[in-house]
């Protein structure tokens, strides 16, 4: 089924090249192997058996798999879904990269079992509305106004690192758990916009899934008197997988906010440059991109960067430290929670 869906996608490219524009690879390395259009090109030829599996690998292991080309693709051809894929069947993870996923995923599950035997403040959660709190959040065992509102779906992660990571199997795993899940709740709210493009791609309900901002626009917030953020200039990173609906929602809400100047961030669709674990892999191209973004954050003179994904959170803090921006960046969930009062 998935192959047939990831066939016809490829089929579907009509070479315009109009995908070129917004992809961060391409901006740094200028080579069109590195585009959406070079990597189908490539998958075709491979198919047709001109080019072999190893002749494909270095280009489609450069991808971030950020999906800008799909946002800008006029035939919707769902570019992300066909690189993961092919990059999971293609080169499945080995034991080694498995453990290594699993190392990297240690941390967060050891918090998160700390974190499971501490007492936690009795909530009085609605049952009809859910919050879908992802691993990293998670771990880092933050109670917040979501937890004290909702009730957590308690997911143990929405799939993304072991797709991303190659690690099909464990993806199957975690996205028959969710939609079991799923299945049960009348309104799931997101804090996170990797975790909700994630769940989108496998959900079939999708008016279910919500940004959390979404649900709380019309309340009206203002800055704490004691917060040192009041009456302080504010811009938001939209990370790559966040809708440009949620996005606008965000900002409009951003706005509303009595206390704080919000301003934009020039060329809002450009990316952190961290990508999960792509930094590691790619560090050169990464450094890059991540310099083009303190470089467009430095131009808004904010005094705080906010958004909504936990990798761009870190990247966006890396990237401040690398090149000097030295801006504090939170999560928009953590600002509220701290830094806002109805
Ligand atoms: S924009 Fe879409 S159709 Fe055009 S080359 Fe890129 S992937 Fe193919
Ligand atoms: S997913 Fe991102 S990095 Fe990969 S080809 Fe598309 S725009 Fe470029």
């Amino acid at each position: 089924m998935v192959d047939k869906e990831i066939n016809d996608n490829i089929e579907k490219c009509s070479r315009c090249a109009l995908c070129l524009k917004n992809c961060p690879v391409y901006d740094i390395t200028k080579d069109d192997n590195n585009t959406a259009r070079g990597l189908i090109c490539k998958l075709l030829a491979y198919k047709k058996k001109i080019l072999n599996k190893k002749e494909i690998k270095k280009d489609l292991k450069i991808c971030l798999y950020c999906g800008k080309c799909e946002k800008n693709c006029p035939s919707k051809v769902e570019t992300t879904k066909i690189f993961t894929y092919k990059n999971a069947e293609l080169y499945p993870s080995k034991l080694s990269q498995r453990l290594f996923l699993a190392a990297k995923l240690l941390p967060i599950k050891i918090l998160y079992c700390i974190n499971f035997f501490k007492k936690h403040p009795k909530f009085t959660p609605n049952s009809e509305i859910v919050y879908f709190k992802g691993c990293v959040a998670k771990s880092q065992h933050k109670i917040t106004f979501l937890d004290k509102l909702f009730k957590n779906l308690n997911v143990s992660c929405c799939g993304l690192p072991y797709l991303a990571g190659g690690d099909l199997k464990n993806y199957e795993k975690v996205k028959k758990k969710n939609i079991q899940l799923l299945n049960k709740a009348n309104l799931v709210l997101f804090d996170c916009a990797s975790c909700k493009s994630t769940v989108e791609e496998y959900y079939f309900q999708k008016e279910k899934l919500v940004f959390f901002s979404e649900f709380f626009k019309k309340k009206k917030y203002r800055i704490k008197d004691k917060s040192k953020y009041k009456n302080k200039t504010i811009t938001f990173h939209k990370p790559c997988h966040m809708s440009d609906s949620d996005f606008f929602a965000i900002e409009e809400f951003l706005k509303s906010i009595k206390g704080i100047n919000y301003v934009p961030t020039e060329d809002l669709n450009s990316c952190c440059g961290f990508g999960g674990s792509y930094f590691m892999f790619h560090p050169i191209i990464s450094t890059k991109i991540a310099q083009k973004k303190a470089e467009l954050i430095k131009k808004t003179n904010c005094d705080l960067i906010l958004s909504a994904c936990p990798s761009c959170v870190l990247g966006l803090r890396f990237s401040q430290l690398f090149f000097g921006g030295y801006k504090k960046t939170l999560e928009l969930r953590d600002f509220i929670d701290k830094e806002l009062t109805l």
